[in-house]
């Protein structure tokens, strides 16, 4: 680009001193012709004012700048200031003397042989009827331009040198903001005003191009993070499908081999049945759980929060009975739209919960409660509790804080991420309040209509 604008500034500079030499050359020569042919007419006026006064006496002390030429009526010549008179030819024909001779005044040029000289010819009729011509020669155009050939190629060298370095000062100096342009960030560079939508539209397009490079990168994070969580999942569900089968396994192996006392048998098929039934409660979380992962649509109908949790303590009671946990219910029916099943599967959990990590004697109350536009189901126990540092993972698949009494009382560690993920389904919140060896309160509020 540079040696771009140099070449274009550079044969600007060289044609505009071409241009101007010409020009400076034609005013000049016109000028100083002019000038001649001025001074050649002053100079015959006064030399016929001085034959007319003098005769051929005025002659005898010419000193004159020009040729003069007197030249009698038939065109002989009477005098010359440069030639003897009596060696001239008549003069009668030549064209300056013809047209004096019949109006008074005549001009003429003419070249000489070798068109080396131009000579101005100006001739005056005089009152005695005799012509007095003035003429002067001086070089033409072209052989004053061979001359002057030496100082015109100087200066044509000095102007030619001054302009190449001009002209590489310049177009450096128009070039050095663009080079400075900085592409990563093109508005922190001060440059040409004019550049400044096209930098703009550069910047936007940074953004641009940015922003998809961040999406791109969140989206390839999330989908890493996804396949982690997948793979982690899996190796979770194996090892949990494992133990009760390999506790299954051994005792149907012990019996097979009549290894049990006939009064042990009844122990090891309980045990049997207790695992087979948590490894029942497992397929059936981690179907719950891959079908909300899947994100199918599931169909939204009315649901009674309330005859739910009635239904759930009913179920419950016997248990609770057992260790004389009081169940209590409050509040009112409430109606919202909600997935039948999920809505379930979260009273479900949240109660059983309670009872599970409930104390001897201890109580769980069940509030529902309608406030808005939202219905909000709260479950309050006076249980073992979580700790602080625990109570951000309850929520993780598979996370128990004690995994002895988790496995004890048929839990598989999934109920709390299928509550999480179903409150999520149907756009509610979770909140929870916990204290450990004084209780917890899990609160979750759903929209009336999500
Ligand atoms: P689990 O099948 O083990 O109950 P959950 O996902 O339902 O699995 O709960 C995860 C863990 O959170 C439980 O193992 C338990 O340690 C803790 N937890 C859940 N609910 C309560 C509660 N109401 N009180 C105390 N701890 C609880």
């Amino acid at each position: 680009m540079t040696g771009k604008i140099f070449r274009s500034i550079f044969s600007v500079a060289m044609s505009i001193l071409l241009a101007c030499l010409v020009i400076l050359f034609g005013v000049l020569y016109s000028y100083f012709t002019n000038v001649q042919e001025n001074s050649l007419k002053t100079m015959l006026h006064l030399s016929a004012a001085g034959v007319e006064k003098s005769g051929a006496e005025y002659f005898s002390n010419l000193d004159a700048s020009c040729r003069l030429t007197w030249i009698a009526a038939d065109g002989k010549v009477l005098f010359d200031s440069e030639k003897r008179a009596e060696l001239l030819e008549n003069h009668l024909e030549r064209s300056e003397i013809k047209e004096a001779f019949a109006e008074g005044e005549g001009n003429s040029v003419r070249y000489s042989d070798t068109a080396m000289e131009k000579t101005i010819y100006r001739a005056v009729r005089l009152k005695d009827g005799t012509v007095l011509r003035a003429s002067v020669s001086f070089a033409p155009i072209w052989t004053l331009l061979l001359g002057m050939l030496q100082p015109i190629c100087v200066v044509f060298l000095i102007a030619l040198a001054l302009s190449a370095v001009l002209a590489y000062r310049v177009s450096k100096k128009i070039t050095e903001p663009l080079e400075q342009i900085d592409l990563n960030h093109p508005l922190d560079t001060r440059t040409y005003e004019e550049l400044t939508p096209l930098l703009r539209k550069i910047e936007s397009q940074n953004q641009e191009i940015a922003a998809q490079k961040k999406e791109l990168a969140d989206k390839r994070t999330d989908m890493e993070f996804a396949e982690e969580s997948r793979r982690e999942f899996t190796a979770n569900v194996s090892h949990e499908l494992k133990t009760p089968l390999q506790t299954i396994m051994g005792s149907a192996e012990l019996l097979e081999n009549g290894l049990v006392k006939p009064e042990d048998i009844n122990f090891f098929a309980l045990g049997i049945r207790k695992e087979s039934n948590r490894l029942l409660a497992l397929i059936e979380d981690i179907i719950h759980l891959s079908q909300l992962d899947e994100s199918l649509k599931m169909q939204f109908s009315e649901v009674d929060v309330y005859a739910l949790c009635e239904n759930e303590i009913e179920r419950l009671e016997p248990i609770a009975k057992k260790n004389n946990i009081q169940l209590a219910l409050l509040g009112e029916h409430t109606v919202l739209s909600a997935v039948p099943q999920l809505m379930k599967e979260i009273v479900h959990n949240l109660i059983d919960n309670a009872v599970k990590y409930n104390k001897p004697e201890g109580k769980v109350t069940v509030r529902v409660s309608s406030s808005g536009k939202q219905s909000i189901l709260s479950v309050s126990d006076t249980g073992i509790g979580v700790s602080p540092e625990h109570q951000a993972h309850i929520f993780e698949r598979f996370y128990r804080v004690d995994k002895s009494h988790s496995k004890a009382t048929g839990g598989t560690g999934l109920g709390l991420s299928i509550v999480k993920h179903a409150v999520s389904y149907m756009e509610g919140e979770i909140r929870m309040e916990s204290e450990p060896d004084v209780g917890t309160t899990i609160t979750v509020l759903f929209p009336k209509n999500p």
